[in-house]
């Protein structure tokens, strides 16, 4: 709402929900070159919640413009409550989990924080956000649950946002709504910011399941699967957010709503799905989702084999992802990653390769020998303790890495924990896996790896880093150069920087080299022809 005190009198201008989209619907004076509502013209960004003193300005109209704040005005446009600038808020949602900015909070950086916490219940409501947004100019950071590990869900860099001004952070968490369910299509209808756990009790009334069992599950949501271009556990088998998402409504920048339409697939010109996959919040605000679900396996059978190198490892798995044995999870851990996976059941040398088979499909016991019979061509049997021992304690790096990397701190300061998931064909793999391994080793003090989504022509490499420094500002820079030449080893194995964290900030400077200039300069096309303000989670996806 604005104030505009004439010298008649006070007027008091309130623009109907219609006319949010447009400042036609404003009147003339309430806007200054940059069209940015009750600021004057160079003034951008510097007028949040101020009295306006301009009106004696040479060339201002005669009409004194009182600001209520940018802000104000977005609140009267949503429910009460919507909008929040409560300090502690703020600080929580100025970042996500991406370890360098763990680290930075830890060691007590003044890391730059929203305006404002916006937590819109509809997509009408998320409609309002981005409209506003478009129209003053101000930077929108859309967040599910803040799991991402990149910088993607980021109030901004210590450089300042893209305009100069301070962002707001859009929540998507209070849009968790779940339903209706269709039985008979075996889909469900969701609100962009449901958990995954709640996604997955909810389903099991129904003994359903959408199968995608992210690590993260129960720290993320459905938005921030799709807009990160989530795989979980048993993609494998089950497939990853591009094979559960049938149709999504999201919201453009402008303020726009689109809705594509859910089918089982769909050959009516590009997929426009697609290209909300993985566009980490810089091209629409996803709001609703349909996804496809299944059967909910009520048990699982485990295969597990020691192998002595990595090659005959990888070799084994890819033989067994390729017989069809319906293995819906498949991992492979070389042997430093076997450690840490199973030093609990004594485990002490070797790899260790893993297939696990949900109850319930016809033909099991036959695909499963079938899966045996490869896998213990020049494996050992390990026994189904270590499948079961994995299912059991599979998200128990949300803890560790909560402590390592939060206040606890428990490994210690000058401590940073992270992973680098790549992928490649089969035929570099090797190349992937020694060239990563021997980059990340040059800086880092312990490097493990494993493989855990399979394709028939290739598969995900997922390393675990442990960086160390006399403190945490040595350590920062020992990061960032293992990073940067473990990027280039893996762009020059012919692999791809991210398989499923998605790129945020921490892989921006790398996706070039990925995509080609050409392809970088598409990218940039396609957010100018969205965005035009350029204000959607600026500096994600390309520095
Ligand atoms: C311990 C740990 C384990 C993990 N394991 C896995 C794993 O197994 N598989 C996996 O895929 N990932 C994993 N992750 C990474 C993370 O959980 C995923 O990237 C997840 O998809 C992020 O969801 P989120 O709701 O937390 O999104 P956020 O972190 O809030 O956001 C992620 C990105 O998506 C954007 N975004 C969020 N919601 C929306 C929306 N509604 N519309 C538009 N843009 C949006 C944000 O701007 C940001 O760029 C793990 C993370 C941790 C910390």
């Amino acid at each position: 709402m604005l104030l505009i005190r004439h010298e008649r009198g006070i007027h008091v201008v309130s623009p109907g929900r219609a006319g949010l989209a447009g400042k036609d619907h404003w009147p003339q004076e309430c806007f200054n070159n940059a069209g940015v509502p009750g600021v004057p013209a160079g003034d951008e960004g510097a007028g949040w919640a101020r009295e306006d003193a301009a009106a004696g300005r040479a060339g201002w109209p005669r009409s004194t413009i009182r600001l209520v704040s940018s802000l104000d005005i977005l609140a009267s446009r949503l429910p009460g409550g919507t909008v929040s600038t409560d300090p502690q808020t703020l600080h929580d949602r100025a970042i996500d989990s991406w370890s360098l900015a763990l680290l930075r909070r830890v060691r007590g950086d003044d890391l730059p924080e929203p305006a404002a916490v916006i937590s819109p219940a509809r997509t009408e409501e998320v409609a309002t956000v981005l409209a506003w947004a478009s129209q003053t100019g101000t930077a929108v950071i859309p967040r599910g649950a803040g799991s991402g590990v990149c910088g993607g869900a980021q109030a901004g860099t210590q450089a300042g946002t893209q305009a100069g001004t301070q962002a707001v952070v859009l929540d998507l968490s209070r849009m968790n709504r779940i339903g209706p369910v269709d039985l008979e299509s075996q889909t469900v209808e969701v609100q962009a910011g449901v958990r995954g756990d709640r996604l997955e009790e909810e389903l099991a009334k129904s003994g359903l399941t959408t199968g995608h069992y992210p690590q993260s599950i129960a720290i993320s949501t459905v938005g921030g699967w799709i807009a990160a271009s989530s795989a979980g556990q048993a993609s494998t088998g089950f497939g990853a957010i591009e094979d559960v998402l049938l149709g999504l409504i999201a919201v453009l920048p402008d303020g726009e709503i689109l809705r594509l339409r859910p089918v089982p697939r769909s050959a009516a010109g590009p997929d426009l799905k697609k290209l909300i996959i993985g566009s980490e919040g810089t091209l629409a605000v996803v709001t609703e989702a349909t996804l496809a679900c299944r059967a909910r396996p009520t048990a699982w059978e485990w295969l597990a084999f020691g192998y002595p190198d990595f090659t005959t490892l990888a070799t084994t798995l890819k033989d067994v992802k390729r017989a069809e044995t319906g293995a819906a999870v498949l991992r492979g851990y070389d042997e430093t990653d076997a450690q840490l996976g199973f030093g609990a059941l004594n485990h002490t040398t070797g790899c260790v390769g893993l297939a696990g088979f949900p109850s319930g499909p016809p033909g099991l016991d036959a695909r499963k020998q079938a899966a045996q019979a490869i896998l213990q061509t020049q494996g050992t049997e390990l026994g189904a303790r270590y499948g079961e021992h994995w299912w059991q304690h599979r998200n128990d790096a949300v803890q560790t890495y909560a402590q390592i990397m939060g206040p606890e701190r428990s490994f210690g300061p000058g401590v940073i924990v992270d992973t680098m998931e790549v992928a490649g064909l089969w035929s570099n793999v090797p190349r992937l896996y020694g060239d990563i391994q021997t980059a990340l080793s040059a800086h880092a003090q312990a490097v493990a790896c494993h493989l855990s989504h399979l394709y028939p022509s290739g598969s995900s490499l997922y390393f675990t880093f442990l960086i160390t420094g006399a403190d945490d500002h040595e350590a920062e820079s020992t990061y960032r150069a293992a990073w940067q030449r473990a990027a280039h080893a893996c762009a020059e194995a012919g692999g791809t920087i991210t398989h499923h964290h998605g790129v945020g900030r921490l892989k921006a400077p790398f996706l070039e080299t990925e995509l080609g200039a050409t392809g970088a300069h598409v990218l940039t096309r396609i957010r100018k022809a969205l965005d035009p303000a350029g204000i959607m989670n600026p500096r994600v996806l390309q520095p």
